[in-house]
């Protein structure tokens, strides 16, 4: 019999999947790897599995103590199904953008959402992360801080780096990924780099976000508000390490959402709007490279996380981002 003990034991070791590169003449190899195939379907099923389980081993964390953390939606999901595995509760808070696929999902593992305001400030007690702190901090729970933990960018150093190396033989030229705490990009391209220094890292940051500004100067400008889920920031992180970024690429909201559905409809890939976004850039890149370069991209979730977002023809018409004439029912 072949078979795991725990859903904790098939997190990573995702495909690998070729994207058309968009380019009219050749140009280079892009491939998708489809986080998705993890068990609570997406890629912080590797962070949460890796925080949690090191907590653990440590004594820090036993059975029936609480974890907390801010989501966008996904570190929810995957913090709920890790500490479902180990007799943990969980608590996420969550912005009020973040889509009802999401929110039901991590209740659905025995999760408490509690939804807070998108629009206020990062410091401002009501907002998503000061409500994670102050209740770690008022109830003694075991915060998992997502956005400064280098065991976040560890869990990539380990898992999502030597899984790209070893399955391009390689040869991977660029990487590719949207940034939201920072630990992917971070712990992926310290791994890679480290293998090959003249790999191209480029990071992709949706335009509203401070993280473009802050790689270019190390200034914090002002946040804008922007509608892609996952990606993007208004302060800075510590999972982020700037001096990894060679190239930093800005995606408008609508080029994410548009590059999702065609990929659904045109290469039978569905994912979300953030991996939509790395497409677009990754697409953006290839431009100038030529037959050699070969892009690994990461598909951070699927696009059955947003049935209700962008994959919506009324939402997306209200949002004014529907380009195409056909009929909205
Ligand atoms: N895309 C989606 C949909 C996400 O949920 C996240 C995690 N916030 C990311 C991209 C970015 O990953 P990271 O936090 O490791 O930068």
């Amino acid at each position: 019999m072949k078979y795991s003990t725990s859903v904790l034991d098939i997190i990573g070791q995702t495909p690998l999947v070729k994207i058309s590169n968009g380019c009219s003449h050749g140009g280079p190899l892009i491939l998708g790897k489809l986080e998705f195939f993890n068990p609570g379907g997406s890629i912080k099923d590797r962070m949460a599995s890796h925080i949690l389980q090191k907590a653990v081993k440590e004594g820090k964390l036993q059975k029936g103590d609480t974890v907390i953390d801010n989501s966008s939606g996904n570190t929810g999901v995957a913090m709920a199904m890790v500490a479902s595995v180990l007799g943990l509760k969980a608590i996420v808070t969550v912005p009020d953008k973040t889509s009802k696929e999401k929110i039901d999902l991590i209740r659905s593992y025995g999760a408490e959402v509690i939804i807070t305001p998108s629009d206020v400030d990062h410091e401002d007690p009501r907002g998503c992360y000061m409500t994670a702190i102050n209740m770690a901090q008022k109830h003694g729970y075991f915060h998992m801080n997502q956005y400064h933990n280098q065991d976040n960018v560890m869990a990539h150093y380990m898992t999502t780096g030597p899984e790209i190396w070893r399955d391009t033989d390689g040869k991977i030229t660029h990487f590719v990924a949207g940034i939201g705490t920072g630990g992917t990009f971070s712990g992926t391209v310290r791994f890679l780099k480290e293998k090959n220094p003249a790999l191209m890292a480029i990071a992709v940051d949706p335009v509203g976000s401070i993280f473009a500004e802050y790689i270019k100067t190390r200034k914090v400008g002002h946040a804008g508000a922007y509608k892609v889920e996952g990606i993007g920031s208004d302060t800075v992180t510590e999972a982020l390490h700037p001096q990894l970024v060679d190239e930093v690429i800005t995606v408008k909201d609508s080029d994410a959402f548009d590059t999702a559905r065609d990929l659904a409809r045109q290469e039978g890939i569905s994912v979300g709007g953030s991996a939509g976004g790395a497409v677009w850039a990754a697409r953006k890149a290839a431009e100038k490279l030529d037959d050699n370069a070969v892009m690994i991209v990461i598909v951070a979730d699927s696009g059955t996380r947003y049935l209700s977002k962008c994959f919506n023809d009324i939402w997306m018409k209200e949002q004014g981002f529907l380009k195409e004439t056909r009929e909205v029912l």
